[in-house]
């Protein structure tokens, strides 16, 4: 049997206890696009890389104490003649929860249905280290976990914890977490990591269940297919125009998910509990990026200085894994949602000189609407060497081999410095 444990809204729990006045009240920690990166003046930002998860966001922090900042200065924006409220949230207590704040909402429409919502501007390096140590915690107490998001984790207590004893092991679990840290979990407990996960989704809050796998048919019959984790919009819609709206109807519709292939087999086992995935804790990593959102900019040359902002970054992030991608992928979005997109694979040597120009060369090449203000900039690298053989392209070998040196020598000094110790001209 495999667990799923979830931490009860997180990013809220975690400023609880920080401060004790925020329980039992509707509380909620909002966010906005986090533009700092752009920033011209120095500011010692440094990467923080011990939570590796899948789903685990690269988390850029400045170590120079940032003071604190309120409700007003981080999410009131005064422009000219107007006030607006700006960002969304995050993460809510369940007492804003019942006056139907959600997760993506805006700030101002949560405010407008709970006025006495405390919204809290976010905290990130501190959700990241409680993340940490919760995750160091487990590891003593489970012989096999894996982190798969800031706040969530799998486990496999097979060999370790008879499946009898299962239940009271993870209810004292879930209790000692809450002693040692003061943070809520929620843990399910079934035959695959998936299913696991669905069935923490009805534990929540503070809760634990277990569902044995004679009864896991009956547990999915009507259960709505979108709530399960890997079911998107796209097979969302494919399943629905062939009138599949539950998961109890999947089991039957076998060869519809066959004739889809890899995806839709390994999707039809994870549905029925039966994928016997094991817990990564080694996770290999199959992509890794960095993006940002901001007030709409047409400015041509200031949105070349942000993507290579962005690359030399990401760049930084690849380094401190220790890979080497070889796909690489950009994404730009107009202000009126249209959008543009190109991914490209080449056989190189990482290292960030060749990245930055091709990045910008992409950007050159998918940038057809030089009229339009831009949104947002993705940059992604995947399909890395480590797990897959390639080989480099020889012609381009020895200079990248020279800028690779150069490189591990930056790397040592923004290690030691932060990562904007060493800039691209053009940022400046
Ligand atoms: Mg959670």
């Amino acid at each position: 049997m495999k667990i799923h444990l979830d931490l009860d809204c997180f990013f809220a729990s975690c400023e609880r206890v920080l401060d004790s006045s925020l329980c039992g009240k509707p509380i909620a920690v909002g966010g906005r696009g986090d533009t700092k990166i752009f920033q011209k003046e120095f500011c010692s930002r440094r990467l923080y890389d011990k939570n590796r998860g899948a789903f685990v966001p690269n988390l850029f922090y400045s170590d120079v104490g940032e003071k604190k900042q309120d409700f007003d200065t981080f999410f009131i924006d005064k422009d000219e003649d107007r006030v607006r409220v700006r960002g969304i949230i995050t993460t809510a207590s369940y007492e804003g929860r019942a006056y139907g704040v959600k997760t993506g909402m805006t700030i101002w429409e949560a405010l407008r249905l709970c006025p006495c919502l405390l919204v809290l501007p976010p905290n990130h390096l501190l959700y990241h280290e409680f993340s940490h140590k919760i995750f160091e915690f487990l590891k003593l107490k489970i012989p096999l976990v894996e982190q798969y998001s800031v706040d969530e984790f799998f486990g496999d207590l097979s060999g370790w914890v008879r499946d009898d004893d299962l239940f009271s092991y993870c209810q004292e679990l879930k209790q000692e977490i809450l002693d040692k840290f003061g943070l809520p979990i929620s843990i399910g407990i079934a035959s695959s990591k998936w299913a696991a996960k669905l069935v923490t989704n009805s534990a929540k809050p503070f809760g634990v269940r277990e569902v044995k796998p004679s009864r896991w048919e009956e547990f999915i019959k009507d259960i709505p297919i979108q709530k399960f984790p890997g079911i998107a919009k796209g097979y969302e819609r494919r399943l629905k125009s062939r009138g599949i709206y539950k998961l109890g109807e999947i089991k039957s519709a076998k060869s519809l998910f066959y004739s889809w292939k890899k995806p839709g087999i390994s999707l039809y086992k994870r549905v029925l509990g039966i994928d016997n995935e094991p817990i990564a804790t080694n996770h290999p990593r199959k992509s890794v990026g960095i993006s940002r959102t901001f007030d709409p900019l047409k400015e041509r040359c200031e949105i070349k200085r942000r993507v290579t902002i962005l690359a030399r970054n990401l760049f930084y992030t690849v380094s401190k894994l220790g890979l080497n991608p070889t796909t690489f992928f950009l994404k730009i979005r107009y202000e009126d949602y249209l959008k543009a997109k190109q991914r490209v694979t080449i056989d190189r040597l990482f290292n960030e000189n060749f990245f930055k120009f091709l990045i910008l060369d992409i950007f050159d090449k998918i940038d057809l609407y030089k009229d339009f203000k831009i949104r947002y900039i993705g940059i992604s690298v995947s399909n890395f060497m480590e797990y897959k053989k390639r080989s480099f392209d020889i012609l381009k070998y020895e200079q990248d081999l020279k800028f690779k040196k150069l490189g591990d020598c930056i790397k040592t000094l923004r290690d030691k410095h932060g990562i904007d110790i060493v800039k691209n001209g053009c940022e400046i």
